[in-house]
């Protein structure tokens, strides 16, 4: 290993163990960040002598690497109770997943028994590592004698207020991932409500996309659903009212071909159990408390939430101030704020921050954005009186979901293009087929047992993913002319402009995975997912991939 550490431009130095050596590194500091690769995590041991030592940074960002057990693989934040620590794991093959990390490492630790080092990968180490980082072994110590350009700087400490555009599920839920973390935020929106756009659906199921290929898609949204569940069930802790049942949900097959594909897929990605689980027809309606179809998905920690509820307890927040009947019209930077200005031209407020989470609207307010394609869904419900409701959510083409306020919700329909808020006949009749052919043992329902109907606008992008993320600057004409070749990260940027836009039906999912990128981007903190899939929510890939085409 020394030879190896010389070869990728590493300096040896007098030997400290890494606990020992700890104390003395982050004293005084304000964020620090230890990188653990391979080996049992130490990083329990860490937070503890963290907590412990009075001198201590104001902040502590753990990143556990290893090859992992049964566990969920990919990079993953692990929400603490105590919101100035960090904790992110990433499982998998070490090798490959070491590139995938961003972060700025003050301290790393590794495990120079794990097979597979060689020169590349001690230089990548090299390039995590920010000026003044030390490297720790368990017999040695060394320090890179270069080191890369480190992560965007946190923000400074006397500037940390936020104006997010949009008090919906993205806007509230990137409110509470900055309220976290000492920042002052004010949410300004249109409504004289939170939650009045298609947040304000009753109730809503948080599940992830599955696909043969494992895409994108599907990586990210298991991320940020598993992430999403860690947040809803601390405020669950919190609060009577979160609005957030983790009930479980059940997504069964509706023909037998569908059935063996699930089963199939199950199979293959290998997931943990606690993500999904193949059951067959009875176990799976058991769990559901419904007869259903045939067999299926089976998510045990996932469930349903009512959004309206859910958005409240974030804004309600001390930190959050709430601005109702405040449409910006457009935004402006002047002396180092975002300013929203209302159709007069007169400031609504302003921030050295401003975040856009108000949906389809955010690319007029930052036309560098990709536009987002306008689907309408009508939900429709029923007396729970008059329905055998499930008791966990039932989703599949369509969903039926269970009891909640004397209201059983069937959803929703999707048309894409149309922004039309008037609920139909037609849609009623879409949704109750759903239900129909979700619980087929259900006596029939027709539309005059119809009690309510909520219709909303999801927006959606082009690559189904949302833009999350630092806005892009595209005035640099120069720089475009030469941006083919470039990576994301190095896309200029519109200093203190983020967006969290165009989550399409799958809102609740990527709230809180949103928030926290927007969160730890600002605040220089690791990222919390893999860079591949960072970069497949960051709201410069399409301006990249129009560059790459020539456009
Ligand atoms: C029928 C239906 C069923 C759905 N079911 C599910 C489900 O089961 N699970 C799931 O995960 N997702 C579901 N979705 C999708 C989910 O509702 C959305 O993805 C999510 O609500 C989007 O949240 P948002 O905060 O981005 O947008 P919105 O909730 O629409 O919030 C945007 C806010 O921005 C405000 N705003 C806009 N422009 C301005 C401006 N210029 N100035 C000030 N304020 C402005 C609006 O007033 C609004 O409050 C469903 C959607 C629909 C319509």
């Amino acid at each position: 290993m020394n030879a190896l550490l010389t070869q990728a431009g590493f300096a040896l130095c007098d030997t400290v163990p890494l606990l020992q050596d700890l104390p003395r590194r982050w004293a005084g500091q304000g964020d620090f960040t230890v990188l653990e690769i391979g080996g049992a995590s130490q990083f329990e041991a860490i937070a503890q002598t963290w907590r412990d030592d009075p001198q201590r940074s104001q902040r502590l960002h753990g990143v556990s690497l290893h090859a992992g057990g049964g566990g969920l693989k990919g990079v993953h934040r692990q929400l603490q109770s105590d919101p100035r620590i960090t904790h992110t794991t990433a499982v998998g093959d070490v090798t490959a997943l070491l590139p995938q990390l961003r972060l700025g490492a003050d301290a790393i630790w590794l495990d120079a028994a794990l097979s597979g080092w060689d020169v590349r990968l001690l230089r990548h180490c090299a390039r995590l590592c920010r000026p003044g980082a030390q490297l720790y072994t368990h017999d040695l110590t060394a320090q890179p004698r270069w080191h890369a350009a480190p992560l965007a700087a946190p923000w400074p400490e006397t500037q940390k207020h936020a104006l997010v555009i949009g008090a919906g599920i993205a806007g509230a839920s990137v409110a509470d991932r900055l309220a976290a973390r000492g920042w002052q935020v004010t949410v300004l929106d249109a409504a004289d409500a939170p939650a009045r756009g298609a947040s304000g659906l009753w109730l809503g199921a948080l599940h992830p996309h599955f696909s043969q290929d494992d895409c994108l898609l599907s990586r990210a949204s298991r991320a940020a659903m598993v992430l999403a569940v860690q947040r809803f069930n601390q405020l669950r802790a919190q609060s009577p009212h979160s609005g957030w049942n983790p009930c479980g949900v059940a997504h069964p097959a509706t023909h037998a071909e569908e059935e063996a594909g699930l089963r199939q897929l199950c199979e293959q990605l290998q997931l943990p159990e606690t993500v999904v689980r193949f059951l067959e027809r009875d176990a799976l309606s058991a769990q559901a408390g419904a007869e259903l179809p045939l067999g299926g998905y089976w998510h045990a920690q996932t469930g349903v939430v009512d959004v309206r509820q859910l958005v409240d307890l974030m804004l309600a927040q001390p930190a959050v101030r709430w601005q109702p009947r405040s449409r910006v019209h457009r935004i402006e930077r002047t002396s180092g704020h975002w300013q929203a200005l209302d159709a007069q031209g007169q400031p609504l407020a302003q921030a050295p921050v401003m975040v856009l989470a108000n949906a389809g609207d955010a690319p007029r307010l930052a036309p560098q954005l990709a536009s987002l394609l306008p689907v309408r869904g009508q939900m429709t419900a029923l007396a729970a009186a008059a329905v055998q409701a499930p008791q966990a959510a039932v989703v599949g083409h369509g969903y039926v979901l269970p009891a909640h306020l004397g209201r059983v919700s069937v959803g929703a329909t999707y048309a894409p293009g149309s922004t039309d808020p008037a609920p139909t006949q037609a849609d009623h009749e879409t949704n109750l087929q759903s239900l129909a052919v979700l619980l087929p043992q259900h006596p029939a329902v027709g539309v005059g047992q119809v009690t309510d109907s909520f219709v909303g606008t999801r927006y959606a992008s082009n690559d189904h993913m949302p833009l999350v993320g630092p806005v892009p600057d595209v005035s640099d004409t120069r720089w475009l002319a030469t941006a083919a070749g470039k990576r994301l990260t190095d896309w200029p940027r519109l200093e203190g402009l983020y967006c969290a836009a165009g989550y399409g039906s799958r809102g609740l999912s990527w709230s809180v995975l949103a928030g926290e990128i927007i969160a730890s981007h600002l605040c220089g903190e690791p990222a919390p997912l893999e860079a591949a899939l960072m970069d497949a929510l960051d709201p410069a890939r399409f301006g990249q991939r129009a560059v790459r085409k020539g456009l």
